[in-house]
């Protein structure tokens, strides 16, 4: 089969496109026909080394896969042949007290497809049976691959970790990233006064069709006083977060007294200051968070059958056109989510 695969770390040229064998499954996993690979930034962290990520090389990237299953192992229950469906990325043990607490992000052996075991950026891929679900009639294989990681993700920062009310302002940093496009969505969708941010004007029409009641950009406007202006000196009640120390400190000062700032992501940086007489006297909140759990996978592609959430797509490239598409991710210059697709 044809993938996408490197064999040391580095930058997006070291990404080869190559004929290599096709996976054999175990009896309790099914391979599936890729038709498309949504790219996440983790892939980059995994592509550059990331210690958080320790793999052997050669490797495949892609976590989120939608496809055709191609062959079931002899163990599989409810998945058939050509079936159409889309994969859960989080590899969980369903055995462990997080799993039987239905905390499966929180797994003792948690992994990521595309990040411990090879993904989706190749011809074909194998994952547990349990891991498969259909795609919601109607959704094509495109928006299939372009919701799962940043659609849990999103939802568990804003629901589990939150705990949005209706009637709380939020403010979702990065409209157009994945998570962004999904935060001010799955926001606005549960009742909240949603305010985001841009890197460009052209953003802007855009981040208001997902339904931001204000969207403000970052390169012409200072974030927090802005937020100040927008909620009559206030702040906001909750942060959605993911992009490091380029905004931590416009992200703490946009909360309101007693506000929640919920991080997912580090994609400037890993070291942040924190001023503690601030985090207490302030009565802040502060959480990590990593991907969801499947029941809000399950959710999240419930909303997306009823187009009541959408997963925009920016472009698909080809498979073999991957270094490319990652380069346009590095670049920002991207509104959703950018689609491989065989
Ligand atoms: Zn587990």
């Amino acid at each position: 089969m044809k993938a996408v695969l490197f064999r040391e770390h580095g930058g997006p040229e070291k990404l080869s496109y190559e004929e290599i064998p096709r996976p054999q499954i175990g009896p309790q996993e099914v391979l599936i026909r890729v038709k498309a690979c949504a790219l996440n930034h983790l892939d980059i962290w995994v592509r550059q080394g990331s210690p958080a990520y320790p793999i052997p090389l050669p490797h495949v990237l892609g976590s989120d896969v939608a496809g055709l299953v191609e062959e079931v192992g002899s163990q599989v229950e409810r998945v058939k042949v050509w079936d159409r469906v889309f994969v859960s990325p989080g590899i969980s043990c369903w055995n462990c007290e997080f799993c039987l607490a239905g905390r499966d992000n929180l797994c003792r052996t948690y992994s990521l497809l595309g990040a411990k075991l090879h993904g989706g950026y190749a011809e074909y891929v194998k994952v547990p049976f349990r891991n498969v679900l259909p795609i919601p009639e109607n959704i094509p294989f495109e928006q299939a691959a372009a919701f799962p990681l940043v659609s849990v993700t999103a939802s568990h920062m804003l629901f589990a970790l939150a705990g949005l009310q209706p009637g709380e302002t939020v403010l979702v940093m990065g409209a157009g990233s994945g998570v962004g496009v999904m935060a001010v969505q799955l926001a606005k969708l549960a009742g909240a006064r949603v305010i985001t941010t841009v890197g460009s004007d052209d953003k802007i029409p855009k981040a208001m069709i997902l339904g931001a009641d204000a969207v403000i950009n970052h390169s012409q406007e200072t974030v927090a006083e802005r937020v100040k202006l927008l909620t009559e000196g206030r702040g906001v009640d909750v942060v959605v977060e993911h992009i490091g120390p380029e905004v931590w400190d416009t992200c703490l000062d946009s909360l309101t007294k007693g506000g929640r700032l919920i991080t997912c992501g580090a994609t400037t940086g890993g070291d942040v200051k924190l001023n503690l007489r601030s985090v207490f006297s302030r009565q802040l909140t502060i959480k990590g968070s990593y991907m969801g759990t499947r029941a809000e996978l399950v959710k999240a592609a419930e909303l997306i059958g009823q187009n009541r959430l959408i997963a925009v797509i920016d472009r698909t490239f080809p498979l073999q056109g991957a270094p490319a598409a990652q380069e346009l991710m590095a670049s920002r210059k991207f509104f959703g989510k950018i689609v491989l697709v065989c």
